[in-house]
């Protein structure tokens, strides 16, 4: 059957950027359609909910309207290009593109693309959790590699420690030995990073940040601060920062961080890193390495990956705005209608 009717999908898409949620449209649109010998279109099942689809929202990135957000998903793959040799249609899959993932089908091209194959008897379950885990769980594990690797003994600042990076760092760090000073709005929030290994607690809506952090490392501050929160953080992290320490500004939750001085890191002789994910897997074989990683954490439980609210794909903005509202924790989730 090849009527107009079936050659759309539902779409999450934006026409214009706003800080409004109310530019978000659950729309029709054109179902995507094989244009390379190596691409492969997929059947969404899941979609996870990264924070960094508000930044596109509103314009802080740019895009190409009309534009279908979302980065992550899993499905399985229902057309392949002629030349794709390692997919064939019934795999089950899961991705992360640079867009196009709040949507009932996905294009991506497999020669470029990260796709990691799953059983082709995962169940339901099983893509809802690696359809969300990929870029917070692959973030937290590059960037405990690359951006700053804590040693045993560090003392580890985390912002938004209860959020879904938050949550992935907090566990990661406190594993290597370091100890991680979380950071949250709620002692609700805080619980949760306590219980997932966090030593040192800090409730950013009633403690002075840099009083107890200086209080925690007896004044000597932290070796790194993995701050996402962006402007409202940033002074406060580098104040909290120990000589030779390093800023790892990763996330603009709060509004981009102002353009500063050099001058202002020679004081503690400060490293400021301000990394994003998909750099730390374009080198030969980190996709397949850290997916890997990732598939061995989630397989052996020995991550704490915890899906805190599903939402059908319709009501992404009502998602958007919980989680813009800071009143979410752990990961989202979009079912993808099919
Ligand atoms: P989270 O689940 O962490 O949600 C964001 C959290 O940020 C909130 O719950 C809130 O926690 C905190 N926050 C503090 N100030 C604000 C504010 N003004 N507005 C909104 N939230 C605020 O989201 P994600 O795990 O999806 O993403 C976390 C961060 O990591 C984001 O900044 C994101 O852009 C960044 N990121 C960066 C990547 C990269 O490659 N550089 C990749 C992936 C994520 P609390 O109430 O406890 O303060």
């Amino acid at each position: 059957m090849t009527s107009i009717q079936s050659k759309l999908q539902k779409v999450i898409l934006i026409e214009e950027t706003s800080e409004s949620f109310d530019v978000l449209q659950y729309a029709d649109f054109p179902r995507p359609e094989i244009s390379s010998p190596t691409d492969v279109i997929i059947k969404n099942k899941y979609s996870g909910i990264n924070f960094i689809e508000a930044y596109f929202r509103k314009g802080i990135y740019p895009s190409k309207k009309p534009y279908v957000l979302g980065r992550e998903a899993a499905g399985e793959i229902v057309e392949v290009g002629e030349n794709v040799k390692d997919y064939t249609v019934g795999d089950k899959v899961a991705y992360i593109s640079n867009g196009g993932t709040f949507a009932q089908f996905t294009k991506v091209d497999s020669s470029a693309a990260h796709i990691l194959k799953l059983k082709n008897d995962a169940s339901d379950e099983s893509l809802k959790v690696y359809g969300s885990a990929l870029i917070s769980g692959l973030t937290a594990l590059t960037f405990v590699d690359h951006a700053y690797k804590p040693e045993k003994g560090d003392n580890i600042l985390v912002w938004a420690a209860a959020g879904s990076v938050g949550r992935y760092l907090v566990q990661l760090i406190s594993s290597r030995g370091a100890n991680v000073i979380a950071v949250a709005s709620t002692d609700e929030k805080l619980n949760i990073a306590k219980k997932l290994g966090a030593k040192y607690l800090i409730n950013s809506s009633k403690d002075n940040v840099s009083e107890k952090v200086a209080e925690f490392t007896k004044g000597k501050g932290v070796q790194c601060s993995f701050d996402s929160i962006g402007k409202d953080t940033f002074e406060t992290s580098l104040e909290a920062l120990a000589v030779k320490g390093t800023f790892v500004s990763f996330g603009n939750a709060s509004g981009v961080v102002p353009p500063f001085s050099l001058q202002r890191l020679t004081q503690k002789n400060l490293k400021v890193l301000r990394p994003q994910l998909f750099p730390y897997l374009s080198d030969e074989g980190s996709w397949e390495k850290y997916s890997q990683k990732l598939s061995e954490l989630i397989e052996n439980k020995s991550i704490d990956i915890e899906i805190t609210k599903e939402y059908p794909l319709s009501d992404y903005k009502i998602a958007a705005a919980e989680l813009e509202g800071r009143k979410t924790t752990g990961k989202l989730v979009l079912k993808i209608p099919q």
